[in-house]
């Protein structure tokens, strides 16, 4: 069998290791991750892959950098803030790692793309913000057989739990979506920095054994980083599982409808609207200039005017900043975007 050559001082310290050795080396090279979400968790597992030399990396996220995201989301600086994260982080972890691929999507992930995104990979990295896009990577992983990682960090806690085909599911565990506010998120409860970096390592621990087509721990993990508390949570399968059991994918779904939500730590909201933009960003750029100052960068629009301030992207996806006041996003959308 063809063998991969292998660059023995970048990764010497992992061919060294017994549980990754040079044969796991190779496998790391050939293998191909896709990270879902590009925060505080993203960032950090996205360092770690690319610097491991993961073959090919594509990462999906749907966010600018704010200021407040530099506490801890690791591969960001100030002059990134505006940016698409995704975007930001493909140029930066190119220059980490100029031996693999690297692809940034700037999209937000519905049940209309998901499939396609996560089709091509032998792994996928949960590393999002809310338990709807969650439910959505179950569904899309358990019926095409992909092996997943599911994390999630907030406060001083985090929780990882690799998803296995065959074995117990997200949904296993969480049979229901969480109603909105039941839970907390780093808005209400913030983060302590230290605390992705340790949840990420993690999960990238265990999406390096599934990669290597070796065991990872299929049970769910609770780190608590402050009192230095981790402990092992055994899990099983639910035969009547709606995802696993069932086969019902009713995250997949979903109707295309326009959908409103407050992006978690950051004080702006986002609108997907139900269709297209007509006349897509060109026609809209040439609108919006004449009510106030429209730029161009990274293939996004940024609009700015008295008291507001519009990122769109091409689908006509849009985040408003300033407000995490639903109505008042709404109706500025509907004013300068239109419905
Ligand atoms: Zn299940």
């Amino acid at each position: 069998m063809h063998s991969t050559p292998l660059k023995e001082n970048r990764y010497s310290r992992q061919i060294l290791l017994p549980e990754i050795g040079p044969e796991g080396q190779r496998k790391l090279a050939r293998s191909k991750a896709v990270v879902i979400g590009c925060g505080a968790l993203g960032t950090n597992a996205l360092s770690f892959l690319v610097r491991a030399g993961v073959g090919q990396v594509k990462i999906v996220d749907r966010d600018i950098v704010d200021l407040s995201n530099l506490q801890r989301q690791a591969l960001f600086e100030e002059a990134d803030v505006g940016r698409p994260k995704a975007k930001v982080a493909e140029e930066r972890l190119g220059r980490i790692n100029s031996e693999i691929k690297i692809k940034g999507l700037v999209a937000d992930l519905t049940h209309a793309n998901i499939e396609g995104v996560i089709k091509w990979a032998n792994v996928v990295l949960d590393a999002t913000d809310n338990m709807d896009t969650r439910f959505l990577v179950n569904d899309a992983c358990v019926k095409h057989g992909i092996p997943w990682v599911y994390a999630g960090a907030v406060g001083v806690t985090g929780m990882v739990m690799p998803v296995i085909p065959g074995g117990p599911c997200l949904r296993c565990v969480f049979p229901n979506l969480p109603r909105p506010g039941q839970l907390p998120t780093c808005d209400t409860a913030g983060i302590v920095n230290t605390l992705p970096g340790a949840i990420a390592s993690l999960e990238v621990t265990e999406a390096f054994k599934i990669m290597q087509g070796k065991e990872p721990i299929e049970e769910l993990m609770v780190l608590d980083v402050w009192h230095g508390d981790l402990q092992r949570i055994k899990v099983r399968r639910n035969p009547g599982c709606g995802t696993c059991g069932r086969r019902d994918f009713k995250f997949l779904q979903a109707r295309e409808r326009k959908t409103v939500v407050s992006l978690c730590g950051r004080n702006a909201v986002q609108i997907r609207p139900a269709k297209q933009l007509a006349g897509g960003l060109a026609d809209l750029r040439r609108n919006l200039a004449r009510s106030g100052e429209v730029e161009m960068a990274d293939g996004v629009l940024k609009f700015k005017a008295k008291g507001v301030e519009l990122t769109v992207f091409p689908d006509g996806r849009t985040i408003i900043g300033g407000t995490t006041n639903l109505s008042k996003a709404k109706t500025i959308f509907s004013k300068y975007i239109g419905d």
